[in-house]
């Protein structure tokens, strides 16, 4: 008997954190190098994802669009999304301004923490060049890079936003077409979308091995004093996080689950664990985006039609881990320069933390640069971000997970008020 994927994945977990910390990046065995091993199963895995990703969103979009059938049917869906898009993203930042104004994390014995935490220059130079070219630098910059000028280009960059809006236009034109030229076009686009489906399933029967390339290689990379700042200076802010994320998957999308699509949230969770632990693994949405799609048809038991529709639109628009964190640690950083936390500089930090969730690409670290944002707006300087350098990785694979769940939440919501009959219940 073999086992069920997802136990393959946590036993990798677990062998990569042993493995990973006993090597650390210099042990070897017999003359070979642990960590130049984990690079490449790691970097092997995320090569495969992302080979699959662009034609994955486009033709997935294509036909989710074009087989709506109608207008009405599309703009239905359409409204269904972005409604639990928005309304899920924001529980998930109201949820992360309640724990941070509960633990102040930026706060110590009374005091702003700025001294405390201390900030390198370098580290900051170090962020600016992750985030440079990933993400839009601005607000307005996010609704510019929803028409790229160049879809090639776009494709080629990783600019899922762009991509996105194209694939949304070219699925609903094709459908306003002569009937012959619109059923070649669905035909050709829907076998594209099969076959994309078929090389994920055969890269996930690696996932188990690309994991623990992954984890290993991050937990080999952790330095001592990297630990050190995790547990007593920014512990606190740690916890806070991984508290309010812990709430929303936990309580908030349950219920969701239980109320709205009378869906047991156990059986979901366990059918949507293969993604969590990639996403996890990955700290990238949209590198995740083929094994979610094939949970959350597969194991969930959501149609083609709706999953196809959703869920590439949720990897990247829809980040409720990445908002709530957003919010948490601007907020973290503006208590730690002790500014003062007024009502209206609060809901600036909600109404950013929002916006800015949409345009994030989802790809590791790609928060770093909304928060930026975020701290800009509210009168701080952006080389604050220093301050949460050291803990941004792990973290991020949390969020990235909490990602991946609400889109798939939002999926079986939205199937079952389509009227879907084979939900997992
Ligand atoms: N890594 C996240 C994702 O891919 C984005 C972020 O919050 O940095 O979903």
């Amino acid at each position: 008997m073999r086992l069920k994927l997802y136990w393959q994945i946590l036993i990798a977990l677990v062998l990569a954190v042993i493995a990973g910390s006993l090597s650390g990046t210099e042990g070897s065995f017999l003359g070979v190098h642990w960590y130049p091993v984990y690079k490449f199963l790691g970097t092997l895995f995320m090569n495969a994802l992302k080979m699959i990703i662009v034609p994955l969103i486009v033709s997935s979009i294509i036909t989710g669009v074009g087989g709506m059938g109608n207008t009405q049917n599309l703009g239905r869906m359409g409204g269904k999304t972005l409604l639990f898009y928005s309304v899920s993203s924001l529980l998930a930042i109201l949820t992360g301004l309640l724990f941070v104004n509960l633990f102040n994390p930026g706060i110590v014995d009374g005091e702003p923490a700025k001294a405390i935490l201390g900030l390198d220059a370098a580290a900051f130079a170090e962020v600016a060049d992750k985030v440079q070219g990933h993400s839009a630098a601005d607000l307005s910059g996010i609704f510019l890079s929803m028409v790229p000028p160049n879809i090639i280009a776009a494709a080629a960059n990783g600019q899922m936003l762009g991509l996105i809006f194209f694939s949304l236009l070219f699925g609903y034109f094709m459908t306003r077409i002569d009937r012959e030229s619109g059923d070649l076009l669905n035909r050709f686009w829907s076998g594209i979308a099969d076959v994309m489906m078929g090389i994920t399933m055969l890269v996930m029967k690696f996932a188990p091995l690309g994991v623990f390339g992954l984890v290993a290689k991050t937990v080999a990379g952790i330095d001592a004093d990297q630990m050190d700042d995790l547990v007593v200076s920014l512990g606190t802010f740690t916890l806070t996080v991984l508290l309010a994320l812990a709430v929303h998957v936990f309580v908030t999308m349950p219920v969701l689950l239980v109320t709205v699509a009378r869906v047991n949230p156990v059986k979901h969770f366990r059918a949507m664990l293969p993604a969590m632990l990639t996403a996890f693994s990955t700290a990238s949405s949209s590198a995740t985006l083929p094994l979610t799609m094939e949970c959350v048809r597969d194991n969930a038991g959501v149609s083609n039609r709706t999953a196809s529709f959703v869920l590439p639109l949720g990897a990247t628009v829809n980040m409720d881990g990445t908002a709530l964190y957003e919010c948490v640690a601007a907020m973290f950083i503006a208590q730690a320069y002790g500014l003062e936390l007024s009502f209206v500089t609060q809901f600036t930090v909600v109404l950013v933390a929002l916006l800015t969730s949409i345009g994030v690409a989802g790809i590791p670290a790609a928060s770093l640069v909304a928060i930026t944002i975020i701290l800009t707006t509210i009168g701080l300087p952006a080389e604050a971000i220093g301050l949460i350098l050291a803990v941004d990785r792990i973290l991020d694979m949390f969020r990235t997970s909490v990602n991946v769940f609400s889109d798939s939440c939002g999926a079986v919501l939205i199937a079952k008020t389509e009227g879907e009959k084979n939900i997992l219940q």
